[in-house]
């Protein structure tokens, strides 16, 4: 288990448990802590709360939880070896370290390895077989097999086979000592962590706010986004079971084949659109997101780019900007723009910023960064750094969509951004209380 920490709606522990229940074996669940570059220690401190809840829930089933901290290659091998495993289910991430990681476990070990792909509703080798281009080609693949993929899982049961190996694992507590050492940044964090708070979370989502999600959403002075994300990047929910439950809920089916209308201001929109403009997000971009990150091994580079605006940032390279910032500028919300300080005060006391900031947030350190290149690169510093659902395809894929026009086309010329799409204060405040949301995140001076 790794990117997917869940007992429940778990595709790939329920393949491993039913393999284990047809060989007659025992099931064993291993989660290995280690560091992950440019992430903060309350994000671990978020991920241990939820691991406690799942190494009880497996205990009661008669699974055990082994919690392994450090390298993960050996801890892994040293695991299979000593329980003598016949297969390994992974979790499936598109990232690097994860991909490399199994594929070494694959070649070294004598039982079988498989791959689940868990946290997309849609496996992302089904959906596409090679990265798509736009949001639109991708939704019209998600949109063909949705139905398909919108199933209610099994549940896992309890286990039959008792472990007679006792393996050695880390305590939590021993877990807690270990992410001592990885840098705290203060950050506060107001999601309550786990499965079951992830649960309440949707429910209490659904009840209030999904009839308001498809106008509000990008209200930057009234959050009514869903929130969802600090559980759905740590699976401590799966998409699939927010899919199903706004579903049920609205006891309608998604609109395919069709663009999602987005509201606008003086329409008064239904659960039903909510339901839409969430599953837009939720299923189209974040499945993109995976993706891109699965068939694009450079997805943290301007490289990734479409060849039009790697050429046009090219062509901006020497353009005197007005404004440049380094990164402890950047990090302590010191530029002149009180807009964008409060986007980078709001993620670095709250670990989340909205999302409509964080499009303005990131084309401004393009506008106001010597290079394109040095921009990214603190970009994805600040966002894994702080942002408590840091570190995944969605947050490179926003990055690149806001610096170098990934999934996007061609605007007019301009400084600076060449053609890549531009975005200003003004817009912003021609739409939003923008004079609220400085005060809400601004200290008082
Ligand atoms: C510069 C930049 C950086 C970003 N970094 C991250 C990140 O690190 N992690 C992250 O999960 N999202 C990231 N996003 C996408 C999006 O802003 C967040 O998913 C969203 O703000 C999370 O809050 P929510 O769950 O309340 O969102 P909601 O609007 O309620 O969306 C529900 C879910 O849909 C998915 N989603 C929404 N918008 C997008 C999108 N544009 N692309 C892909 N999936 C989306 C997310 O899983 C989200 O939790 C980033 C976007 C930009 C422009």
């Amino acid at each position: 288990m790794a990117r997917d920490q869940r007992v429940h709606d778990n595709h790939a522990l329920l393949a491993a448990q039913s393999e284990a229940l047809e060989q007659q074996v025992p099931l064993y669940v291993l989660f290995n802590v280690k560091v992950v570059k440019n992430r903060s220690r309350e994000h671990y401190e978020f991920m241990l709360k939820g691991l406690e809840e799942i190494s009880l829930e497996l205990k009661s089933r008669n699974i055990p939880f082994v919690l392994k901290s450090g390298e993960a290659q050996q801890n892994i091998t040293n695991v299979l070896n000593e329980i003598n495993a016949g297969s390994v289910y992974f979790d499936f991430n598109p990232l690097s370290g994860s991909r490399s990681l199994s594929k070494k476990i694959a070649s070294s070990f004598k039982g079988s390895t498989f791959v689940v792909d868990t946290h997309n509703i849609i496996p992302t080798w089904i959906a596409s077989d090679k990265q798509e281009f736009a949001a639109h080609t991708m939704r019209r693949k998600v949109h063909l097999l949705l139905e398909n993929y919108t199933l209610e899982p099994a549940k896992i049961t309890n286990h039959p086979f008792t472990p007679n190996i006792d393996v050695e694992s880390i305590t939590l507590a021993q877990a807690r000592q270990f992410i001592a050492t990885i840098q705290s940044k203060g950050i506060s964090i107001t999601a309550i962590p786990g499965e079951k708070a992830a649960a309440k979370h949707l429910e209490s989502f659904i009840r209030e706010r999904l009839a308001t999600y498809a106008l509000k959403r990008n209200d930057i002075a009234d959050d009514q986004q869903s929130g969802l994300s600090p559980y759905l990047h740590f699976g401590q929910i799966s998409s699939l079971r927010v899919a199903l439950e706004v579903i049920k809920y609205t006891d309608q089916q998604p609109l395919l084949f069709q663009a999602v209308k987005l509201a606008s201001p003086g329409d008064s929109p239904s659960e039903y659109d909510g339901m839409n403009a969430l599953l837009e997000e939720m299923v189209v971009r974040k499945e993109l997101a995976d993706n891109f990150c699965f068939y694009q091994k450079n997805y943290t580079s301007l490289d990734a780019g479409p060849t039009w605006a790697k050429q046009s940032l090219a062509l901006h390279k020497s353009d005197v900007r007005e404004f440049v910032y380094q990164r402890a500028q950047w990090e302590n919300a010191q530029t002149h723009d009180l807009s964008w300080n409060a986007a980078q005060n709001q993620l670095r006391k709250t670990g989340k910023m909205h999302g409509y900031m964080r499009m303005y947030w990131a084309k401004k350190m393009l506008e106001w960064s010597q290079t394109p290149e040095a921009a990214i690169e603190d970009c994805i510093y600040l966002n894994d750094t702080y942002s408590i659902d840091g570190g995944d395809p969605n947050g490179y894929v926003g990055i690149l969509w806001s610096m170098v026009g990934l999934h996007d086309r061609p605007w007019f010329e301009r400084q600076v951004f060449g053609k890549v799409r531009y975005m200003n204060e003004g817009g912003l405040m021609r739409k939003y209380d923008v004079a609220a949301y400085q005060r809400m995140w601004n200290d008082e001076e």
